[in-house]
């Protein structure tokens, strides 16, 4: 038991209420949404605030027994590019605020805030309610303007600076991975003992290895199907899946017959990988009939895509951890990714699949032409991917997680009384 009763989870820039895989949604609303049921499960009810971007929501919508999203007035109802986000904390913090004063004191006993914009409303909220805030970055400004994309811009000082008056405010930080939090201590000067490494996890009763996807789906079952899912912006790089594919039709032409690319997701900022781009990409490089593009969808159906893929490929040029890699693998689908961040520890190189060092196509048409023509080792990949990917269940993130809280809770409570 953790001995807490209610937790704020803030996440101003997206609601866990979204479908995930386009725009701003992805890793982090399903992070919250898997961790906040798991939590209610173990007693600890959750309230997240989101801001409300439509008229039509209601000011709070039971999300599961124990979880609510509570919609917060903060600027015009409608969707904004999170650049536009800072001008409308003041009114979401002060909401956030008015809605705890509504209860008796002491409503929450703690704050978990995501991504640096939730961390400066919860900063303030910490020293108003006088409880701990733990704050996850999920993604890292100054680790992503090291990594940045072709077309893609760089993550403004406002927000690097932002994260840094986070660090300097919360009591835990919660790391995805031991690089991450490395990271926040070389980069952000963040103290060790206050950052903690919990990795996300997959559902697991959900993304198992079954027969019958391609069935399912309405694919051939002698396609050889390469799979990308996630959201479409040049951090994701998957041009660099079209361009491969590309390049494996040139060294192998009978392969036309049976390959297909199939890209889910939507799109997601502005940069050169939007749809478009990579349908007009796919049509210059002679592709087109092989890439197929799929609207985001929910976890139940994307299960099946995993199923029914041979090989996952996710190519980013930075990642924090990379649930797709994950899921994919519970799937019993091996995954080609890139050399970087949390792709390392979520993929068992030349076990569960192959890390990749660089983004260079030819590279990756290599090794996924390899693999595609080795079925008895990509079989023996797909135990391999299973078994990994038993490591990363969302109870364990959730277990972790409390124990984080309970540690930030007793150094708050030690604080005090000193
Ligand atoms: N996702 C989904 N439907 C889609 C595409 C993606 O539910 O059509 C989910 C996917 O299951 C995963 C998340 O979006 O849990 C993406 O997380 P990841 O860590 O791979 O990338 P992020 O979005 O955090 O950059």
């Amino acid at each position: 038991m953790s001995g807490l009763a209610r937790v704020a989870t803030i996440s101003v820039h997206t609601s866990p209420l979204e479908q995930p895989g386009t725009g701003d949604a992805g890793g982090m609303n399903v992070y919250i949404v898997e961790v906040a049921k798991r939590m209610a499960e173990r007693g600890v009810e959750v309230d997240v605030f989101t801001r409300a971007t439509t008229r039509s929501l209601p000011p709070v919508a039971e999300l599961a027994p124990g979880v609510s999203v509570r919609h917060v007035a903060a600027g015009p109802l409608e969707e904004l590019d999170k650049s536009e986000l800072p001008s409308h904390l003041c009114a979401f913090t002060s909401d956030l605020l008015r809605t705890e004063a509504a209860h008796e004191p002491g409503h929450y006993d703690l704050i978990h805030s995501h991504y640096w914009l939730s961390g400066q409303a919860g900063w303030a909220a910490r020293q108003r309610w006088g409880v701990p805030l733990v704050h996850s970055m999920h993604t890292l400004a100054k680790v992503k303007n090291l990594a940045l994309a072709a077309g893609d811009s760089p993550e403004p000082l406002g927000r690097v600076l932002g994260e840094q008056q986070v660090v300097e405010s919360a009591d835990r930080l919660v790391a995805n991975t031991a690089e991450e939090a490395r990271q926040l201590v070389s980069l952000y000067d963040a103290d060790p003992g206050q950052v903690a490494t919990v990795p996300p996890g997959a559902d697991l009763s959900r993304f198992t290895p079954r027969g019958g996807a391609r069935r399912r789906l309405g694919l051939p079952e002698n396609a050889a199907v390469l799979l990308f899912v996630g959201r479409i912006q040049p951090l994701k790089a998957p041009d660099v899946l079209v361009r491969a594919a590309a390049r494996m039709l040139e060294d192998d032409p009978g392969l036309r017959d049976r390959l297909l690319v199939a890209i889910v997701g939507g799109p997601s900022g502005s940069g050169r990988a939007k749809p478009e781009e990579l349908r007009r990409l796919a049509r210059r490089l002679g592709v087109a009939d092989v890439v197929r593009f799929e609207p985001p969808c929910p976890q139940d159906e994307l299960a099946d895509w995993y199923r029914a893929a041979d090989i996952t490929v996710v190519p980013s040029h930075s990642e924090s951890f990379g649930l797709v890699a994950v899921e994919s693998q519970a799937c019993g689908t091996p995954v080609v990714a890139a050399a970087v961040g949390g792709l390392r520890l979520a993929v068992r190189d030349g076990r569960s699949g192959v890390l990749i060092d660089g983004h260079d196509p030819s590279d990756y048409a290599r090794v996924l032409r390899g693999l595609l023509g080795g079925p008895g080792r990509l079989r023996a990949m797909s135990d391999a991917a299973v078994r990994h990917a038993r490591a990363f269940g969302w109870d364990e993130t959730a277990d972790r997680l409390l124990e984080v809280y309970a540690e930030a809770v007793e150094a708050r409570t030690m604080a005090v009384s000193a």
